[in-house]
């Protein structure tokens, strides 16, 4: 039986459980417990500070943990990293006081930065040959340059504003981050099999949230023009209609080009167009 770590709580405790539960496997929720059984599926639930996380599975406690890529490189434990998760997106920057120049990365020769990520700062440091004083801080990194205890800052961002309201720019993006899927490197045979279902359902989840189902009736002489348009999977599914000379057309279509697509078939006379959700992709 696989046991996976997951963050007791946190940014990622939801869609961790979400993930699971999309993919068939029911957990209890974290309050008050350090392990649980999961329904659905043969696997055991370890809730662990996402620090821990990577150490966990590197040491087998957990067999499979779900963690920011950002925590995998700063522990340097040795783990697989198996797949992202499409979750949990953010950047590692360095921003400095917007009231300062900022010529280049020489910026930070000989300035004091706080960071709870030293060790990822300190490899990209050293590749760009940066000579910098980096101190490690936990919590609210973005406050030290305003109390002095630093130049600038290596901090996770996602929207900016945490930074500007501390009077901070970010200069630059260093580290690009999402929830991952990282097993201990040494599975038996039976576990990488369970593994190998568990991914499996994940990619096919992963993959779905990025597609839309789209059905139109179409008039039949467009139908090859609408097959052009489509991209699909290998071709659009085509279907009779009782009404002489139309056809409904059915397909999946990439999130992305879903207005596109949408447009150009309406305007070869598509009508009655429905965008669905899809919930599951299965290859
Ligand atoms: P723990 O109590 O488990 O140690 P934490 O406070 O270290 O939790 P969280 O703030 O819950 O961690 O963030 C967990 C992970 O979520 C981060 O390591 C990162 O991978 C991801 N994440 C995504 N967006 C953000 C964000 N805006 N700020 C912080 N982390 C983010
Ligand atoms: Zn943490």
């Amino acid at each position: 039986m696989l046991k996976i770590a997951i963050q007791a709580k946190g940014r990622l405790n939801e869609q961790s459980i979400e993930l699971l539960a999309n993919a068939g496997i029911t957990v209890a929720d974290s309050k008050r417990k350090l392990i649980s059984q999961a329904d659905g599926f043969p696997m055991e639930v370890l809730y662990l500070r996402d620090d821990d996380i990577p150490q966990a599975v590197a040491m087998g406690v957990a067999d499979l943990g779900i963690v920011g890529q950002n925590e995998v490189a700063e522990k340097e434990q040795p783990v697989r990293e198996v797949m992202g998760l499409g979750f949990g997106e953010c950047r590692i920057s360095l921003a400095i006081p917007k009231s300062d120049e900022y010529p280049s990365l020489e910026y930070f020769n000989g300035k004091r930065v706080a960071t709870s990520y030293p060790v990822i700062l300190k490899r990209f440091f050293n590749d760009k040959g940066i000579s910098a004083d980096i101190h490690r801080i936990e919590g609210s990194v973005e406050i030290a340059p305003s109390i002095g205890m630093a130049d600038a800052i290596f901090d996770i961002v996602s929207s900016g504003a945490t930074l500007r309201s501390n009077g901070l720019v970010e200069v630059e993006k260093v580290f690009e981050s999402q929830a991952v899927l990282i097993a201990n490197e040494h599975l038996s045979e039976e576990k990488l099999s369970e593994l190998a279902r568990l991914t499996f359902r994940f990619k096919s989840i992963i993959e779905s949230q990025d597609m839309k189902y789209v059905l139109m009736n179409l008039p039949k002489a467009q139908l090859e023009r609408a097959i052009e348009i489509l991209p699909g999977m290998r071709s659009p599914t085509v279907l009779p209609l009782a009404q002489e000379g139309w056809c409904s057309i059915h397909a999946v279509i990439a999130k992305e080009r879903l207005w596109d697509t949408v447009h150009q078939l309406k305007s070869i006379g598509a009508e009655g167009i429905l965008v669905l959700a899809l919930e599951n992709m299965i290859r």
